[in-house]
């Protein structure tokens, strides 16, 4: 059984909990894994504060943190092939996927890696040779980290590298269902030398394992991607203690198709938008905004390919899409696609689960689209997190910005069409906090991540993610020291 890293050693949880992980693709056993519960997760947290105010790693050079994590993204892509098997197992994601995903990996680390050894702070120009005042980044502290199944190492990299580039000690919680490669990578961090403590990994179900690092004073820092529910009772909780936060959440992502797009691509990735990695993806073009004269040719022709996509098991190269992580999240989509159909949205493909009998052991749930959908039904306001497509139509720019903007979220979105003008007017007028034109889903680690409105707080990636974990000090030191006479002496 895998155990908790906690001050650098693999221990059992207190009340001797364990968890079975299957794969989603078939309910094959996994692994077991340790349950934690509250006193490990104490436990966890208090080796973090210990390594943080008496160990070594704060205050290690910034070079030699950096050179530390570029060490780790070797012994990344060193085990590409593991790590991607482990991730497909507890994901069932496809391989191909997982194996871009630890190349994803790796690049976080390098990036991190790289933006640690040039942090060197300011010095601010007086005017006054009696003293020096300079501004410099320190580590927060201690970090709650918490992580969701979609892109399980992937979401932890982008906050275990940019903490450990500042300076700080961390408890990692991966979600419950998707362990595997955040065990591989506490092992990877030890083999590159990180010190004791520094790295702390619990493993379980969020209230019991998780709540504590939210809540208790020894955590400086809350960093959380996940739901938006879980979200906000993480964000009430850190207020009692004024911790940092950042929160990356859910996204109810407009994909806007102007009539005057590039038609072929636009239905292309259309598709990937919404049914990459079953729509289990937090960026997922989910809602097709399509202007109202390219409607009916534009919806024909992607419910012809969505029709067409075949699903299957992570090792089947033939399958294009997996499936749903667990038979409550399939039970879920099933619910929004039915609430859908009785708000009046037209299901014209999908909305069941496939006939194979081969994938009747897995969650697997045929890509859906549901036409004359508007912004006020059920299944365009909340995330699925399924492979579903609703559809909206709209007339002119102002009526694609209005209906694209109509969502309590504002992670993602993407506009289409060849009038470079109009590409940039749209988006900038988008509430959301990355927006591709005549493009989906690709980002890079140089730029922040992070959305508008309700889907969430702070920056992860580039300059502004690596700030998340730092606090800015400013020094001021008196070099020449005398009485200043305020009062007569
Ligand atoms: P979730 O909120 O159910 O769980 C996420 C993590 O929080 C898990 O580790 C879980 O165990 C933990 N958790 C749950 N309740 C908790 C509690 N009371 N206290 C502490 N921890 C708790 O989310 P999920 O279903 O795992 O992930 C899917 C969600 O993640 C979607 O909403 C998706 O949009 C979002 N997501 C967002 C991004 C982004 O970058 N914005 C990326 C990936 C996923």
């Amino acid at each position: 059984m895998s155990g908790l890293l906690i001050g650098g050693k693999w221990r059992s949880p207190e009340a001797g909990g364990q968890r079975e992980i299957r794969c989603p693709a078939d309910g094959s056993l996994v692994a077991t894994v340790a349950e934690a519960g509250r006193a490990d997760t104490l436990a966890a947290i208090g080796a973090a504060r210990q390594a943080f105010d008496e160990g070594p790693w704060p205050r290690t050079p910034a070079g030699e943190r950096g050179a530390l994590l570029h060490r780790v993204a070797d012994l990344i892509t060193r085990d590409r092939a593991e790590l991607a098997r482990a991730e497909s197992l507890d994901t069932g994601k496809r391989l191909v996927e997982s194996e871009y995903d630890m190349d994803d990996v790796a690049a976080c680390f390098r990036y991190y890696a790289g933006t640690a050894a040039t942090d060197a702070g300011r010095v601010i120009d007086t005017g006054r040779t009696d003293a020096i005042s300079r501004v410099v980044h320190e580590p927060v502290g201690v970090c709650g980290l918490i992580t969701p199944w979609n892109y399980p190492l992937l979401q932890a990299s982008w906050k275990v590298a940019p903490a450990l580039a500042a300076g700080n000690t961390f408890v990692l919680k991966p979600s419950e269902l998707t362990p595997s490669t955040s065990i591989l990578l506490m092992r990877l961090l030890v083999e590159a030398g990180l010190p004791d403590g520094v790295a702390n990994l619990v493993l379980g179900a969020g209230p019991g394992a998780g709540a504590p690092l939210a809540e208790h004073p020894d955590v400086d820092l809350i960093s959380f991607t996940g739901s938006l529910r879980t979200g906000r009772s993480l964000m009430a909780a850190a207020a009692a203690t004024v911790k940092r936060v950042a929160l990356e959440l859910g996204g109810k992502n407009p994909n806007v198709v102007f009539a005057d797009a590039d038609f072929e691509t636009a239905v292309d990735f259309a598709l990937t938008a919404v049914f990459l990695h079953s729509g289990q993806v937090c960026s997922a073009g989910a809602r097709l905004v399509v202007e109202a004269s390219l409607h009916d040719a534009f919806v024909d022709a992607v419910v012809e390919r969505a029709g067409r996509i075949r699903p299957g098991g992570p090792f089947d190269a033939g399958a294009e899409t997996g499936p749903l992580i667990s038979a409550a999240h399939l039970a879920k989509v099933e619910d929004y696609v039915a609430a859908g159909v009785a708000e009046g949205a037209v299901l014209r493909c999908g909305g069941r689960r496939p006939d194979d009998p081969s994938l009747a052991g897995g969650y697997y749930y045929l890509p859906t689209v549901l036409d004359g959908c508007r912004s006020r039904m059920t299944v365009v306001r909340e995330e699925s997190f399924g492979p579903v497509l609703t559809v909206e139509t709209f007339t002119g720019e102002d009526e694609a910005v209005r209906i694209a903007n109509d969502t309590e979220y504002g992670l993602a979105g993407a506009v289409w069409t060849r009038d470079a003008g109009k590409a940039q007017r749209v988006a900038r007028r988008l509430r959301h906090g990355t927006v591709w034109i005549n493009d989906y889903h690709p980002y890079v680690p140089q730029a922040e991540w992070g959305g508008f409105k309700q889907s969430g707080v702070g920056r992860e990636l580039g300059p502004t993610g690596l700030a998340e974990y730092r606090e800015t000090k400013h020094i001021w030191q008196n070099i020449d020291p005398r009485p200043q006479h305020w009062f007569r002496p």
